[in-house]
């Protein structure tokens, strides 16, 4: 990589013929400080020309290593030094005419900041940028938009496809035939348990509650509890900021919910609408949208946010470490647009989100922990048909270089899905009959460096976390063992006759249909005698 670019410096006043002499020196020692701490010029920079008019420098600047934002930035800082000692003064610096020369054809097409055109050539690529003002010099834009180009041109290269799937471990074989073979998601509704209440939103009736209830208190007994983490309650609306430290804002922006607060407090600015709607009765979104702010929150996407911005910016020592917390105060929201079915893809779903940060050996132990008790909860405690899959980007961020990663190290940063078989979307061996209830992650440093969370020796630190979806736990157990208790594991009878069930909703016109109706009746029926 190379950069090619005008250094455009205005000096505070006109030049007499001695400062000329001042300048050519000044400027050999700016040439200097390009090459400070390269072995040569050309690895670092250098000026390979200038011209003078009246106040304004204008010096061509080749550099190879040294990015050209910092090229201008030690130019200015050099001359700004040994002109001052004649009362020369810098005015402004700016960056212009600036390109990129990369190697081979780098295909992105995609319209970036600060890219004024790409070209592509003989095996190179040339980024011709925007023209640079002192602020975008001094923060780190180049460096950024650096990266942004070959993780695209990774990704390019990749196909698009976003994650290595590769099989940890499965259960054995424990339906053969199954014990079931409907769709929950169709049984549910159909009884009456959930009633849509719009798209991709449910309404869990007492009964329903209950049940996904007792799936979460079963995890949080037998996994989260006995491994010593405990409950906070997290915010689930949050500021554009965090998504911006997370990666969200970026990485999955198309699924986001946003929201927006009023533009104002006073009701009376609302009367032309709230009359509108009353006369009407209709509510015109359009109409509505005029009186809002613009979204300048999401609502609870991964629901571990709010676990790295408390700890953002404190200084941990090593007696405040490991943090364990855990997470279930309320919903997350993701817009899954046609891939919305049932219970098992919502836009509103609810989860146990178990958080952790400590230093690389804790979290990467407490890891181990919490997939060994997932493993038990799956095999042993719920006794379901379950495989976990190590699932990682293709590609891997270094030091600003993107690597593809060839192959899996558990104890690096990654992630393991643990999935459950559906048998009503087919057998076992195909892929599309499994479904992720849950899975457990390390992050490494990904949210300890944004949010700068700090170890007071100046230790790594790393977190990790893990999701169990309550609503897919539910409907992937009912997919394999049905909704006849007698069929369920000891353990979740025995928590059902410790917590009787309430009643089912049953009214002259709910549960839709007679047969719904009575399929209501037999599954309380056996709920009973659990
Ligand atoms: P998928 O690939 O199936 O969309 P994901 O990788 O987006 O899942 P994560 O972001 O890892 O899921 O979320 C953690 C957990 O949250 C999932 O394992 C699942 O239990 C739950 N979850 C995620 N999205 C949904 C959804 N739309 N409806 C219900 N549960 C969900
Ligand atoms: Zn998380
Ligand atoms: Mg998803």
């Amino acid at each position: 990589m190379r950069y090619r670019g005008v250094v455009k410096l205005e000096l505070s006043r006109d030049l007499t013929p001695e400062d000329l002499e001042a300048l050519e020196k000044a400027l050999g020692e700016a040439g200097l400080a390009l090459a400070k701490g390269f072995r040569s010029p050309e690895e670092g920079g250098r000026i390979v020309g200038w011209e003078r008019v009246g106040r304004v420098l204008r010096l061509s600047v080749e550099t190879g290593r040294l990015r050209i934002d910092e090229a201008s930035m030690r130019v200015k800082n050099s001359l700004e030094v040994s002109l001052g000692v004649r009362r020369i003064g810098i005015r402004s610096v700016r960056l212009e005419d600036a390109l990129v020369e990369v190697e081979g054809e780098v295909r992105v097409e995609a319209k970036l900041p600060f890219v004024k055109s790409i070209e592509r050539s003989g095996g190179r690529t040339i980024i011709h940028l925007e023209d640079l003002e002192e602020r975008d010099l001094k923060r780190p834009f180049l460096l950024r938009l650096l990266r942004l180009l070959s993780e695209k041109e990774v990704k390019a290269k990749w196909g698009g496809k976003a994650e290595h799937w590769q099989l940890i471990k499965r259960s054995r074989v424990k339906f053969d035939p199954p014990l079931f073979t409907g769709d929950p998601n169709k049984v549910l509704e159909e009884v009456g348990l959930v009633k849509r209440f719009s798209v991709g939103q449910w309404l869990y009736t007492p009964l329903a509650t209950y049940l996904l209830n007792a799936m979460r208190d079963l995890f949080l007994r037998e996994v989260v509890l006995p491994l010593g983490f405990r409950e906070a309650i997290f915010p689930k609306m949050y500021p554009l900021e965090i998504g911006l430290k997370t990666g969200h804002l970026r990485g999955t922006i198309n699924s986001m919910v946003f929201c927006s607060l009023p533009k104002t407090y006073n009701i009376e600015e609302f009367e032309e609408l709230a009359d509108y709607m009353y006369v009407t009765d209709e509510a015109p979104p359009e109409e509505l949208a005029k009186h809002l702010r613009y979204p300048e929150y999401f609502l609870c996407y991964a629901q571990c946010e709010p676990f790295y911005w408390f700890f953002g910016s404190e200084l941990l020592d090593d007696a405040s470490l490991p943090v364990k917390w855990f997470d279930r105060s309320g919903p997350s929201f993701r817009w899954e647009s046609g891939g919305i079915y049932g219970l098992e893809r919502v836009i509103e779903f609810h989860r146990v989100e178990v958080v952790w940060l400590g230093k690389p050996e804790q979290v990467v132990r407490i890891r181990d922990e919490v997939l060994k008790a997932y493993e038990r909860f799956m095999d042993e405690v719920l006794d379901l048909e379950w495989r976990t899959a190590w699932v990682t980007p293709w590609y891997y961020e270094q030091s600003g270089a993107v690597e593809r990663v060839e192959e899996f190290d558990i104890n690096r940063p990654g992630t393991i899905d643990f999935e459950l078989w559906l048998p009503y979307r087919g057998p076992r061996e195909e892929q599309k009959a499994w479904l992720e209830v849950g899975n457990v992650s390390i992050h490494g440093t990904k949210f300890t460096g944004p949010f700068r969370i700090r170890h007071n020796r100046g230790e790594t630190l790393w977190t990790g976390c893990s999701g169990f979806g309550t609503q897919r736990w539910l409907v992937a157990f009912l997919a394999q063992r049905g909704f006849d208790p007698g069929n369920w594991p000891p353990a979740l009878r025995s928590y059902l006759r410790e917590n009787p069930p309430p009643e089912p909703v049953v009214a002259i016109t709910y549960p839709k249909t007679s047969a719904g109706r009575e399929e209501l009746s037999k599954l309380t029926e056996l709920l009973r005698k659990v």
